[in-house]
């Protein structure tokens, strides 16, 4: 009996892992462009570019790896260079004559509790651009780091990140912003100066990276006047607000989730952790109407040394018995088993309940190991974590291609990285509700303009507005940013 299920398994194994070569070698030959949107055109057309000659020897899904998923600072680059210069006339005139590096400290409304740690301050790193036009004038563009206080969860800390972008600062004078975007490693750009991987040694980590490209989008929005939804073929005008509530007692977090639902959210992700699932969300969920969609997050607390696999399987399943809809990185970043029993597990019960990768999605090789394993069924897409947008929007056509879910994942930002995070989470792509609330859930006070949203009549869904303004943002309140900073550089 035993044998015969084994038996089972393994043909399971071997089908799904043929079927998985399968779509690598549709990915890796055909390639075709799936939408008329000019992004993923480009993407495609990037993505399938010629693999170079020494690979040819190798097997189909070696080459796709290798080929078509070079280091992350590779790719975004040219994805960015041929969106700008692709798809539309842009300005490129403009130069850069000053950089404002800041080091900031935003007060929270209420402090964020995940398996990870307690976030009560956001401190955050953020780059602005002096931009001079002959058709503009003076104008000044900004990008963000979403690195936190401390490292752990990202790889660079906001410090560290303030550091580096510092320490870049003096070399970004006298560029153009559309050869900005080629900064982080790539000889892309056009005529003038251009950045060379030695003089970025060390390379900017990617969270820093998204900040340089998320200034210069910025600019060259503002110069064209262009939304950055735009730029990126993001289609949808909104999307509805999704929050994620922090750990605590179950009458904490039931009385958190009564004021989003008040407020017009209807999509809530609970912060759970072993010892705080079960019973929480099932007294949770009995409190509330019956038309939110519930998802969890673990931040991967469920690893072998707090929670046997069998027992973590059981209990993510009870969750899905529950109502829950997406359970968020259950288990440890490395352990795809449990991932693929659970998989497994939800779909014999046939569970309507999708498994998101967020910390085991770091990289595109990540992805794809996901994929092959059947760990999971959905990613989170942090554009932050991949190095910037351009980046974040070729791992959600490789995930498309993949077959997997996409939401799109917040890191706390002020308004001007939740800005960034909308426009991308506006493109079509994104099935999944993500974490898209204004800055005013967290920030008590935030420089840049929130986030507008929209609910239709009392008790409707509550949207956020994707932005249409040129560029990423707005201007900043400059006293408001003065007030924040806790450290600066200026180079001009
Ligand atoms: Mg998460």
């Amino acid at each position: 009996m035993l044998e015969g299920v084994r038996h089972v398994r393994r043909q399971r194994v071997r089908s799904s892992r043929e079927e998985f070569r399968e779509k690598l070698e549709t990915f890796a030959v055909e390639c075709p462009p799936k939408t008329e949107t000019p992004v993923i055109q480009l993407i495609s057309s990037i993505l399938g570019q010629t693999a170079p000659a020494e690979l040819s020897s190798k097997p189909v899904h070696e080459k796709v790896k290798l080929a078509h998923h070079p280091p992350i600072s590779a790719i975004s680059p040219a994805v960015t260079n041929s969106l700008l210069t692709g798809s539309g006339s842009y300005d490129h005139a403009g130069e850069v004559t000053a950089v404002d590096v800041r080091l900031l400290t935003l007060p929270m409304r209420e402090a964020l509790a995940a398996d990870h740690g307690t976030t009560s301050t956001r401190s955050l790193t953020v780059i602005g651009l002096k931009i001079m036009s002959q058709t503009n004038g003076s104008t000044w563009a900004w990008g963000e780091s979403a690195a936190l206080a401390t490292t752990g969860y990202s790889a660079e800390s906001a410090e560290q990140s303030f550091a580096a972008l510092s320490a870049m600062a003096s070399r970004l004078i006298g560029r153009r912003p559309v050869d900005i975007i080629s900064v982080p490693g790539s000889h892309a750009g056009q005529d003038g100066p251009k950045a060379t991987d030695a003089e970025l040694d060390p390379p900017l980590g990617s969270l820093s990276s998204a900040a340089v490209e998320m200034a210069a989008l910025d600019a060259v929005g503002t110069l064209n006047g262009r939304s950055l939804a735009e730029m990126l073929g993001s289609a949808n005008s909104r999307i509805p607000a999704g929050a994620a509530v922090g750990l605590g007692s179950p009458d904490g977090v039931a009385a958190a989730c009564d004021r989003l639902i008040a407020s017009g959210y209807r999509r809530l992700k609970l912060k759970i952790q072993p010892g705080h699932d079960v019973e929480l969300v099932g007294e949770v969920i009995a409190s509330q109407e019956s038309d939110v969609d519930w998802h969890v997050d673990a931040n991967g607390s469920y690893n072998d040394e707090a929670v046997g696999t069998s027992d973590a399987v059981g209990v993510m399943v009870k969750l899905a018995e529950l109502g829950v809809t997406a359970i968020e990185q259950p288990f440890a970043p490395q352990d795809l088993s449990a991932g693929s029993q659970l998989v497994s597990s939800l779909a014999e019960r046939q569970l309507n309940c999708q498994v998101v990768a967020d910390e085991g999605a770091a990289t595109a090789e990540a992805i794809i190991r996901l994929s092959e394993q059947e760990a999971a069924t959905a990613v989170t897409v942090k554009p932050s974590r991949y190095g910037g947008l351009a980046a974040a929007l070729s791992m959600v056509e490789l995930c498309r291609r993949l077959g997997l879910a996409v939401s799109a994942g917040g890191m706390i930002e002020s308004a001007l990285g939740r800005r960034s995070l909308a426009a991308l989470a506006g493109h079509p792509a994104f099935s999944l509700t993500g974490d898209l609330s204004p800055s005013s859930r967290w920030m008590a006070m935030d420089p840049w303009p929130d986030l507008a949203t929209h609910q239709a009549g009392s008790g409707g869904t509550l949207m956020v507005e994707i932005p249409s303004e040129p560029g990423v943002a707005p201007p900043p309140d400059v006293d408001v940013l003065d007030q924040l900073t806790a450290n600066r550089f200026f180079s001009d």
